[in-house]
């Protein structure tokens, strides 16, 4: 099994064709929609975890490219210094994809790495700079 997290761009004609709907269907892939919008110039974007047998995760990805979707890997990758978090909770509100939370028993701000897309909006709003980009 391979499971990958990789940025998809879709060129405007494509915006609403069904191509989750294929990549499940006929290539029996687990596909996790993390982040998606769409740009000024009308282009779509999604940043997804895709999951599935090796063969049909190449043949899913190929199927991609042959119709146009720009696929890069999510390289990037945010963590934070546990030292340095002071529990403030800024970067809850801004996290798109609810990696950063509040535990309502501790009443800490809890980091879930596996629900991160690397978005980058936590480190630009963390005052003690416990975010780290790395690369
Ligand atoms: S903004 Fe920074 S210091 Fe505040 S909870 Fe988030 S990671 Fe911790
Ligand atoms: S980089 Fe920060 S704001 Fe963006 S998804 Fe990861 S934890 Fe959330």
């Amino acid at each position: 099994m391979v499971k990958k997290r990789i940025v998809l761009t879709f060129p405007h004609k494509l915006v609403d064709k069904p191509i989750v709907y294929k990549l499940v269907k006929d290539f029996d892939l687990i596909f996790n929609i993390l982040q998606a919008k769409i740009m000024p110039n009308e282009e779509g974007m999604m940043v997804v975890e895709l999951e599935g047998k090796k063969e049909n995760y190449a043949k899913g990805v190929d199927y991609l490219k042959e119709i146009g979707v720009k696929i890069e890997p999510l390289s990037k990758e945010v963590l934070r210094d546990e030292e340095r978090c002071t529990h403030c909770g800024a970067c809850v509100t801004v996290c798109p994809t609810e990696a950063l939370y509040v535990d309502k028993k501790t009443m800490k701000v809890i980091f879930d790495s596996e629900k991160c897309i690397a978005c980058e909006l936590c480190v630009k709003a963390c005052p003690p700079r416990a975010m780290i980009v790395k690369f």
